[in-house]
């Protein structure tokens, strides 16, 4: 089945034209048709509309384009509902933007138009990323393709288990926190989250700028590194995007780690951390021994403090960036008898319970009293966190790590209590806060039920190469990324 192939796979097999994007946009539609109803990852396709796209691919095709210069022609990639598609619904997974449909292409989009990718599709997420479940989407909750009872993690749950379900070759979502790494490590696919202004967030809906990244979710680490370099660079409309040059990722794959340096945390070895994870993590490490890596122990000493300090600047960002949906520029408005009214109104019935809970957490902690007891020593904080990471890579090139404390949980099961939510992602945060990069790649499933288990990898700031590198010489070591869903067929 075409649906099943990876980026490179298919490319390959575009290129000697054995197969036609049609074909393979077809099979991904059919398996939507075939599995959604139950995955429920995507919100809203345009099936014509994503057809025509393939048929365009496919006469760039028989003109001679090569994937050399457009290295995704013909290949659908799906997105989370928080990027700006032209003429395409933009809900960022709440009921407050209404019938919004967004008038342009964010960045991310046009590169991967440009690179010649087909792509369709809105996925399902947590409401403007806030969430570890999709639970807080106001549509409906994605399931775990590897067990329907469960979540697929979130906030970019829907690009986790389009991937997962091979409803889509691959999926960009985003990473405020560890919302493409926890869900990819649940879902068993491949999700990372670049350095920092590696990425432009044009087009990106704000939740907490300083921390939000666009990343690929995809079926092994060659796919992931081809995505990247399509979607990196610097981009005049996000100033917090650099001018670093966007090396060729896939040339770095060598397999060849042998002499690099490895850093085991101390501190992740938590009391929560469930024993098959952490058997799998453990085994994951032996093999990149094996591989010739040097593994140290390292030490990153406020790490009990990241979850605090994200759970302060994030929500503080946020209030701030969601004050512009107020029932004047975008979608929904429920009228009142004045503007304050209309506006009190309009958000009141627009916008979900953690997503109210988070506005007014930040809007308190950045009050006029309180801002130097929370924000401000927040980010006093998270200056220290990243130091602490600065420190670690002088001595180490990567650092290893479980992505989730455990695998995927029931549905039902943390959505009444916010803070055993928040906790699942402990492993994730520190990344986004000290502003490194970051991947999850399938590294050993649970006995009984079978799900997924996902191993961390955290590189330097820009440091995606020897990150990716690292993960590639993983996983052709082991077969874990080859395991199918057996819903996926
Ligand atoms: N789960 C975290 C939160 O709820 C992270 C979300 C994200 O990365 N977008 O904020």
């Amino acid at each position: 089945m075409l649906n099943h192939l990876t980026i490179s796979e298919l490319t390959a097999r575009l290129a000697r034209r054995e197969v036609s994007a049609r074909e393979t946009m077809q099979s991904c539609l059919d398996q939507i048709q075939r599995v959604d109803g139950q995955v429920k990852a995507f919100l809203s396709h345009d099936s014509a509309d994503a057809l025509a796209q393939a048929d365009t691919a496919d006469r760039a095709i028989a003109a001679g384009e090569s994937h050399r210069e457009r290295p995704l022609l013909g290949v659908p990639v799906a997105v989370k509902d928080v990027m700006a598609v032209r003429n395409h619904p933009l809900n960022c997974g709440s009921k407050i933007l209404g019938n919004f449909r967004s008038p342009y292409d964010a960045t991310v989009v046009e590169k991967l138009r440009a690179a010649g990718a087909i792509v369709f599709g809105r996925l399902n997420m947590d409401e403007f990323a806030m969430g570890s479940s999709t639970e807080n989407s106001a549509f409906f909750t994605t399931r775990n393709p590897w067990d329907d009872t469960r979540i697929p993690g979130g906030s970019s749950g829907g690009s986790a288990a389009a991937v997962a379900a091979h409803e889509s070759i691959a999926t960009l979502g985003s990473d405020t926190g560890g919302s493409i790494r926890q869900p990819a490590a649940l879902c068993g696919c491949v999700g990372m989250k670049p350095t920092y202004g590696r990425v432009s967030r044009y087009g990106l809906v704000a939740f907490a700028s300083s921390l939000d990244q666009i990343g690929p979710f995809t079926k092994d680490v060659r796919d992931s590194a081809t995505l990247l370099e399509v979607i990196s660079g610097i981009d005049h409309r996000d100033s917090t995007s650099v001018p670093q040059p966007v090396p060729h990722y896939a040339a770095g794959l060598t397999g060849d780690i042998r002499g690099l340096r490895l850093g085991l945390p101390k501190e992740y070895m938590i009391g929560g951390l469930d024993p098959e994870v952490k058997a799998s993590v453990d085994a994951a490490v032996a093999q990149l021994q094996k591989l010739g890596a040097e593994v140290v122990e390292i030490s990153l000493p406020h790490t009990d403090y990241a979850a605090a300090t994200y759970y302060i600047i994030a929500p503080a960002e946020a209030s701030a960036n969601l004050a512009r949906f107020d029932g004047v520029r975008y979608g929904a408005r429920v009228d009142g008898a004045d503007p304050i009214q209309m506006y009190c109104n309009t958000r009141g019935a627009g916008f979900g319970p953690e997503v109210k809970r988070r506005i007014i957490l930040g809007t308190y902690v950045l009050s006029s009293g309180y801002y130097d007891a929370y924000y401000l020593r927040a980010q006093k904080v998270r200056t220290l966190i990243r130091q602490d990471f600065l420190n670690a890579f002088e001595k180490v090139d990567a650092i290893v790590t479980p992505t989730t404390p455990t695998a995927a949980f029931k549905a039902g099961e943390k959505s009444d209590d916010p803070l055993q939510m928040y906790l699942s992602d402990v492993f994730t945060i520190s990344c986004n806060l000290a502003g490194i990069c970051g991947i999850s790649i399938p590294c050993g499933f649970t006995k009984s039920p079978k799900l997924p288990i996902g191993l961390q990898i955290l590189g330097k700031p820009f440091g995606e190469e020897t990150m990716l590198k690292i993960a590639h010489a993983y996983e052709q070591a082991t077969a874990w990324h080859k395991e199918r869903a057996p819903i996926a067929g």
